[in-house]
Order: structure tokens, then C-alpha cells, then sequence
């Protein structure tokens, strides 16, 4: 059986962050989409087709890795793409208890998928997608917590 990795988030924007755990789980699945959550109520910086945009970047090299967007629960999401496990990352101890909670719920609505998840690269851990979305609002260099090559003003 195919093993197909679900890595849900909200990507506003992708960071060095999640970029790394994606590259590190490429050994562990056939096939890994990275699924970004359309929130009506959360007031994004990035658009979700310049988000889509910038991680199609970022993986253009990589056969393996897939972007697409949803809305609505995760688990249907997992079971409309028939997946397998879902990808999480996990920086702190406040992570790990809501990603604790968050998988302990989606394996009771879907058995089948099991979930994964990766302790940050050290040097990751600071970086998450608030700060940096505060440092890009306010006109600051954020482009060492962005993948290489990315330029944040072509997804404005
Ligand atoms: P969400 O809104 O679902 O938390 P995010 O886009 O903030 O979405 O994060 C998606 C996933 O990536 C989560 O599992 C989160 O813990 C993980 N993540 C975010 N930043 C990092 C980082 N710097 N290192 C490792 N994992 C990270």
C-alpha cells in the first residue's frame, strides 16, 4: 500500500520550518501533500493561490511532494485523498499538547490514518509563521526564515 502523508497547516507563509520537516519525511512516505487550511475566520497575509504558489516553489524539484488546498475538517480531507498518515511538526511542549490532543481526537473520526511527527531542527524551533507574518507586515527582512530562493514580495 501506498503510504500518502497529509501535512496540514496554515502556511501563512511557508517557513524554513515546515520546510524542513517535509524534507526530512521524504524517506518515510511514497507521497507527501502539503494541505493548506482555508480558515474563513482567520485574516491571512498571503492569498491561498500565493500560497499554493510559493510551496509548488519550494518542492518544483520534488516529485514526491504535492500542494493543494481545503476547507472544512482535516480527517475528510485525509479520507477524500485517501491518505494514509498525517504529518505534524512539533517545536515545544505547547505543541506537543495541543498536537497530542488534535491526533488523539482525528484517530478516533479516522482510525485508519496514523500520525506522524517530527521534532523541529534545533535551529528551527523559534520560527513560527505569527512572528514571521508580524515581521513581513511591518516591511522587515524576513527572507532567512523563508526557504531559498523565495521572495516574499512576489506573493503579496
Ligand atoms: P497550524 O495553523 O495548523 O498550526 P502552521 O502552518 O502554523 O499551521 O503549522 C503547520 C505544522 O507545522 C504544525 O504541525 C506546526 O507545529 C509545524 N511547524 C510550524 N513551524 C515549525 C517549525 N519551525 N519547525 C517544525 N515544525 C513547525
Amino acid at each position: 500500500m501506498q503510504k500518502i502523508a497529509v501535512f496540514p497547516g496554515s502556511f501563512d507563509p511557508f517557513t524554513v520550518g515546515h520546510e524542513n520537516i517535509v524534507l526530512r519525511a521524504l524517506d518515510l512516505f511514497d507521497m507527501i501533500i502539503v494541505a493548506i487550511g482555508i480558515h474563513s475566520t482567520k485574516k491571512p497575509l498571503l492569498k491561498i493561490e500565493a500560497r499554493l504558489k510559493m510551496v509548488n516553489r519550494v518542492f518544483e524539484s520534488h516529485d514526491q511532494v504535492s500542494v493543494d488546498s481545503f476547507s472544512g475538517l482535516t480527517v475528510d480531507y485525509c479520507r477524500k485523498v485517501n491518505a494514509t498518515h498525517m504529518l505534524r511538526g512539533i517545536r515545544t511542549s505547547a505543541d506537543f499538547e495541543y498536537e497530542r490532543a488534535m491526533s488523539q481526537i482525528n484517530k478516533r473520526m479516522l482510525p485508519s490514518v496514523e500520525s506522524i511527527f517530527l521534532l523541529t531542527s534545533p535551529e528551527y524551533t523559534p520560527i513560527n509563521s505569527t512572528i514571521i507574518r508580524e515581521i513581513i507586515a511591518h516591511g522587515g527582512d524576513a527572507s532567512q526564515f523563508l526557504p531559498s530562493g523565495i521572495h516574499i514580495k512576489d506573493y503579496l
